[in-house]
């Protein structure tokens, strides 16, 4: 009997809109490198076609599913169980459906965590993060479960920053503190990390954070989490005074090993994926 298989193992993406995300790209660039037999969609799902997208994923026997703009909360009606990070954050991002029973994973924080252990353990560390919307809200608390000992949150909408520090305080052992955003923001010198979750410096490889860039010391791991350009103007300021500098494509390229872990329990070569990200984003490479 012939060994061939014409039953690729499913994955892809519902989200809206979806043309410009290029984790498709990235994702079967890993497939193909490691000869895996297994193929990801980006679909084009609106907010009411969620229901039945999921349903079809389940009739189908896909494997799982990344979800996006606008569908990360709306999921969570459709799922059997939530990872631990998940339920406090309350978002979901990856999908995992195994045996028809759907598990809702977030990876946004876990691909940060992921390159933050390339450089430092967050266990006991105290970290400033710039912003308080999904991607902050993610990776504080994957920070708070991973040991920080203590995160200050740094936004312009007090309800957005207040809201993730309660949640940290109330949901974990880490201590949180808000503090307003309303003028050039000075880090504090008993920071170890400082990590930029704010949308400044997307598409913009000039535009900078509104913080004192001389309070950047020697020493301080600096992160941000801006994919494109990687370069960003924070962390080319960081890298000038001493830093230690982590960018936003390592934590999206992270976020695919991740996913497709979760999926198929096989880890894959990030340098694959991150080759892929750069040639789209026309990224010189390191
Ligand atoms: P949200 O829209 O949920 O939050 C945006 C945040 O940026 C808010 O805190 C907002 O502050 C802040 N902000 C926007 N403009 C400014 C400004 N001029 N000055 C100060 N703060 C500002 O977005 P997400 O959290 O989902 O995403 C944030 C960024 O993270 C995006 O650029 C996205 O591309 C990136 N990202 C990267 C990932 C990766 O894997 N590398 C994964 C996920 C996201 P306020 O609340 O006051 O309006």
């Amino acid at each position: 009997m012939s060994s061939q298989t014409f039953l690729a193992a499913l994955t892809g993406s519902f989200s809206t809109p979806c043309a410009d995300n290029p984790t498709v790209a990235m994702i079967e660039a890993a497939y193909r490198h490691h000869d895996m037999n297994a193929r990801y969609i980006n679909c084009d799902v609106k907010a009411d076609g969620l229901a039945d997208a999921v349903r079809g994923a389940v009739a189908m026997g896909w494997a799982g599913f990344n979800c996006s703009i606008p569908h990360k909360v709306a999921v969570l009606a459709h799922l059997d169980t939530l990872a631990d990070s998940a339920a406090i954050i309350g978002a979901v991002n990856c999908v995992v459906i195994r045996d028809g029973r759907l598990t809702g994973e977030n990876t946004d924080g876990k691909g940060f965590l992921e390159s933050l252990s390339s450089v430092t353990d967050p266990k006991g560390k105290s970290f400033c993060l710039l912003g308080a919307g999904g991607a902050a809200r993610a990776i504080a608390v994957e920070l708070a479960l991973a040991g920080a000992r203590h995160l200050t949150i740094v936004n312009r909408d007090p309800a957005r920053g207040q809201d993730i520090a309660t949640l940290i305080n109330d949901r974990t052992a880490a201590e949180a503190t808000f503090l307003p955003w309303t003028e050039r923001f000075a880090i504090p010198q008993d920071i170890d990390v400082l990590i930029n979750a704010t949308s400044v410096g997307l598409g913009d490889a000039e535009a900078m954070p509104d913080i004192d860039p001389d309070s950047l010391r020697d020493g301080m791991v600096v992160a941000d989490v801006i994919p494109n350009p990687p370069r960003t103007a924070l962390l080319r300021a960081a890298h000038d005074r001493g830093c230690t500098t982590l960018d936003g494509l390592g934590m999206l390229v992270n976020q695919g090993v991740i996913s497709i872990r979760l999926w198929f329990g096989q880890d894959v070569d990030a340098a694959v994926m991150a080759r892929q990200l750069q040639d789209i984003f026309g990224v010189a490479k390191a």
